[in-house]
């Protein structure tokens, strides 16, 4: 558990190959751990630096139910809603709508390419917030999808692993110009 805590020193994303992405997290069992606050702060920062709209605690290396969900549009995704980081403790899905739609995602450990993933359009989850309150909410779109897509990370599973197609994968530049129709500089 102590170990779990502890991320890579250099906070460098945990890249596909790494068996960390492959574990199973584990729960969190004291928020008011000053290295659990420490490890949030440094994700929020780690998420600010690098155009991402969410992360989870293994992809630096420490394997704990944490994740965070910071949809904002930023280079990699210029469509994205905006909202304020929610950092997210032992999330748990207790309901979903039954429909389901594709869309495209990206993922700092899985450079360069984007997938055309199946994700639930609503889902309620709950989580304890970094104060250790509990919190339910409802979730839709984008939103759901990056929660869906952190939550996986806790789980060992990566976007790859849930592709209907490898005819479904395309790279980061095809992505921009094809999709979200920005031109190369
Ligand atoms: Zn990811």
């Amino acid at each position: 558990m102590s170990e779990a805590l502890t991320p890579d020193p250099a906070l460098k994303i945990a890249q596909l190959g790494n068996p960390i992405l492959r574990q199973v997290a584990q729960p969190i069992e004291q928020i008011q751990d000053d290295r659990l606050q420490a490890l949030i702060d440094q994700l929020l920062s780690l998420l600010s630096d690098s155009n991402g709209v969410g992360i989870a605690a293994p992809q630096v290396a420490a394997s704990c139910r944490l994740l965070i969900v910071a949809s904002r549009p930023n280079a990699r995704y210029p469509n994205a809603p905006l909202m304020s980081p929610t950092v997210m403790i032992n999330p748990q899905i207790v309901g979903q709508s039954s429909t389901v739609v594709k869309d495209w995602e990206g993922c700092l450990s899985v450079p360069g390419i984007r997938g055309l993933i199946p994700r639930y359009q609503e889902i309620e989850v709950e989580y304890l917030d970094r104060s250790g309150q509990l919190t339910r909410q409802q979730l839709s779109g984008f939103v759901a999808r990056i929660f869906q897509h952190e939550f996986d990370h806790l789980n060992g599973l990566v976007f790859l692993d849930r592709l209907e197609s490898l005819q479904e994968i395309i790279t980061d530049q095809e992505y921009l110009s094809r999709i979200v129709g920005i031109q190369p500089a």
